[in-house]
């Protein structure tokens, strides 16, 4: 191979001029693979296309026997071709026998040629085959070569994925652009969706290839670049807390690529050879993804992906695209598809039309994930690479009780899903049902099912899920959402919505319980701890920055002129706390009434017991409040010293042990002595089981979430409460063997036909 016949640039045009003809896609390769040959001076030109099996199959030749099109298969990972496919990467050989991976196909032909030049052909990062060309003599191949075949790969990448070369697949086979693909995460939220992939940043798709004038293109591209560059340093120099830590590293790493000498000169390379700068950004781009999908290094990956972002944001600066045309076009069953999501951006997707959220990173405590259990959708997280493999309207399954997702689904696996979609929603039929019946156990004993709460979306489900009233409305979230502290008006607008909704129900407001998991990015006070859980947070917080507390009290207690107000304080380690709390709400019920302002007609005070220390001080804590909320989640962290976000604990002990079962009795014990009521409104509750386990220790009032109250409403109608405190009784007295209290409780249930 000498110099290029006419160069990339002619050989584009030449690529161009044959992917307008009316052309029977076989014969339109078989044109393509004698002109990339002819241009390119070599002997040989082959496409391999990999099909879903994994194998790779010859689809056209110039030079190799023509009778070996469609029958020449490699594996994925087999010969020089596989080992191309499978590593995403070029093989430039002056001698390609000599290379350990050659694998000799006899019905090619191929044993007369030596140099060997293979590219993968990619498309978002996915290797849809292997464009190899060929001579005789022993030749490495050069630089600009090697470029321009990786052009002309991408073209080839555009007619697979446009669904031109699918019409030459054997029935039967398919190509691996829609090969079906599983992930396994985790759970974030329990719920299976099916559906079609929105991108949450979609992933632009270049259609328009080839430049009509480099130099005019070059320019354009200097332009976006200049200005994605002006954009990134204009976010680095606000000072804003947003953009600050682990922010700031990523948009350090942008700065960094953005001005990478190396990304800029192989986009002015593609360029010069003729593709859009579009088409260059793509080009660069899907080598920097296929090189991403392989690296094992989790730092490497994560840079990586830091380019990927940046690259799409160039495309959007050089196409002028806005998210907003993307979610006007959103489909019906929308299942938003993200690396990573702001809680506030998913609130912007419309409500009726999302059926689930995948993302690559993110915690079960994540503020999006918060959101999306508010909103009640499945959501699988830790999905690593789902991003770079789903395409914007491609099937997918979210299986948010596996912690699953399972790309352009196989049809029966489809059907399976589909069935337990329809089974859930059969079930939340009869929960339905239940609505309006008492929550009541089999002899007669009512129980109050609260739900808990957060958000303004939360309220609709208050009489939907037939809850006798929020038993813990998570006033953070407003924070946590939001891009700065709420305003006092703001807060006391959705109060007062808050009450309004639940129409004389009874409501617990929540004090703000930040700190620790909860992070407001804009919170300026907080500093770094090692040990956020046990750090200043919560009430602690709040009676350090008074202000705050007062402010949300004030709003409290406006919205609730003329209505009851229930408020509670949490992460209560010390009475003392619970007297300042009170000190504050006096001087504003104060303050207000000085100004004649309409005030609660009664006003209760609790405290959540989530601090082992007040275990100690059981009696003395229930006389110093109205009420009191057992906080199941922190409480067990604290008791048994094991992180509730770590998964690698998720389900190490259990509170279903004889020990965490004897402490809520005491606790329960406590409260009807001493006349104060004790709800608990941690995760504990909403589980039919753990749920049995409370309403027989003692308590008669649990919050949870909306979607559990069917379930557990639908147990306590079948639960002779005597006998489970008998079986109780006999189980926690005696000595603490290690008695496996969930496998005995389940037997309970199962022997009196319960349903759990
Ligand atoms: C708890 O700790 O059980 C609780 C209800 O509070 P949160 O989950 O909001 O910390
Ligand atoms: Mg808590």
């Amino acid at each position: 191979m000498r110099d290029m016949a006419g160069g990339p640039r002619v050989l584009l045009k030449r690529l161009r001029e044959l992917m307008a003809e009316p052309l029977e896609p076989q014969d339109r390769l078989d044109r393509i693979v004698h002109d990339i040959a002819q241009n390119m001076v070599a002997e040989v030109c082959s496409l391999y296309v990999l099909r879903a099996d994994s194998v790779l199959e010859l689809y056209a030749t110039e030079g190799l026997n023509p009778g070996s099109v469609h029958l020449a298969q490699l594996r994925l990972g087999q010969g020089l071709v596989g080992t191309i496919a499978a590593s995403a990467r070029a093989l430039n050989l002056p001698n390609a026998q000599e290379h350990p991976a050659f694998a000799y196909l006899p019905e090619t032909g191929e044993e007369i040629y030596n140099s060997f030049l293979g590219v993968p052909v990619l498309r978002a990062g996915r290797t849809l085959g292997v464009l190899v060309v060929q001579n005789r003599t022993k030749r490495h191949y050069r630089e600009d070569e090697v470029e321009a075949l990786e052009t002309t790969a991408m073209v080839i990448a555009e007619m697979i994925a446009t669904g031109d070369l699918a019409r030459l697949t054997r029935p039967g086979l398919e190509l691996d652009l829609r090969r079906p693909v599983s992930f396994k995460g985790l759970s974030f939220n329990e719920g299976v969706g099916l559906g079609h992939v929105v991108l949450h940043e979609p992933r632009i798709v270049v259609t328009n290839l080839f430049n009509e004038d480099s130099d005019e293109e070059i320019g354009r591209l200097e332009k976006a670049l200049s200005s994605l560059r002006l954009s990134i340093d204009d976010m680095l120099s606000r000072r804003e807390v947003a953009f600050e830590g682990e922010h700031r590293e990523v948009l350090e790493a942008y700065r960094m690529f953005a001005n990478d000498r190396g990304w800029v000169r192989r986009l002015e390379e593609a360029v010069r050879n003729g593709l859009t700068a579009e088409a260059a950004v793509e080009k660069v781009q899907s080598d920097m993804r296929a090189r991403m999908l392989h690296m094992t290094d989790p730092y490497l990956r994560e840079r990586m992906s830091d380019f990927d972002d940046l690259a799409n944001r160039l495309l959007r600066q050089l196409m002028g695209r806005s998210p907003d045309d993307i979610a006007s076009a959103l489909p019906k069953d929308a299942i938003i598809v993200a690396r990573s999501m702001g809680a506030a951006e998913l609130l912007d997707y419309p409500r009726d039309k999302l059926r689930g959220l995948v993302l690559e990173d993110g915690t079960v405590t994540s503020h999006v994930v918060i959101v999306a259990r508010a909103m009640g959708i499945p959501v699988a997280g830790q999905m690593k690479g789902a991003v770079s493999m789903a395409e914007n309207g491609d099937a997918i399954v979210v299986d948010g009780d596996e912690g699953s997702i399972h790309l352009r689904p196989q049809p029966d696996l489809e059907a399976a899903y589909a069935e337990k979609a329809r089974f859930r929603a059969r079930r939340q039929e009869l929960y339905r049902e239940l609505r309006k019946k008492p929550s009541r156990t089999k002899d007669g004993v009512d129980i109050d099912l609260m739900m808990n709460a957060g958000l303004a979306v939360d309220l609709p489900q208050l009489a939907e899920a037939g809850a006798g009233g929020i038993g813990l409305f998570r006033t953070e979230l407003q924070f946590m959402v939001a891009s700065t502290f709420p305003r006092a008006e703001a807060q006391e607008r959705l109060y007062r919505d808050v009450l309004d909704a639940a129409n004389g129900k009874p409501v617990t407001f929540r004090t703000i319980d930040i700190g620790g998991d909860k992070v407001l990015p804009y919170f300026k006070g907080a500093v770094h701890e090692e040990n956020p859980a046990l750090g200043w947070r919560a009430i602690r917080l709040t009676l350090d920055r008074p202000g705050l507390l007062r402010t949300q009290i004030r709003a409290l207690l406006k919205a609730a002129g003329g209505r009851e107000l229930r408020m509670m304080l949490p992460m209560v380690t010390e009475l003392g706390e619970i007297a300042q709390a009170r000190e504050i709400i006096d001087r504003e019920v104060r303050h207000l009434s000085r100004f004649a302002h309409h005030l609660p007609t009664s006003l209760k005070l609790g405290a959540m017991l989530e601090v082992p220390s007040l275990l100690w001080q059981l009696d003395e804590l229930m006389h110093a409040v109205d009420f009191v909320s057992v906080g199941s989640n922190d409480l067990f962290q604290f008791v048994m010293a094991a992180d509730r976000g770590n998964t690698q604990l998720a389900d190490r002990f259990d509170p279903l042990s004889v020990p965490f079962l004897r402490l809520l009795k005491q606790i329960a014990d406590s409260g009807k002595r001493n006349h104060t009521p004790v709800t608990l409104c941690g995760e504990l509750a909403g589980r039919p089981i753990s749920a049995m386990a409370l309403v027989g220790l003692g308590y008669r009032s649990i919050s949870m979430s909306p979607a559990s109250i069917g379930p557990v409403k639908a147990m306590l109608a079948e639960l002779p409460l005597a006998e489970l405190q008998a079986f109780l009784a006999d189980n926690l007295a005696g000595p603490a063997a290690n008695l496996p209290m969930r496998a005995l409780l389940h037997t309970f249930a199962d022997d009196r036909g319960i349903p759990l």
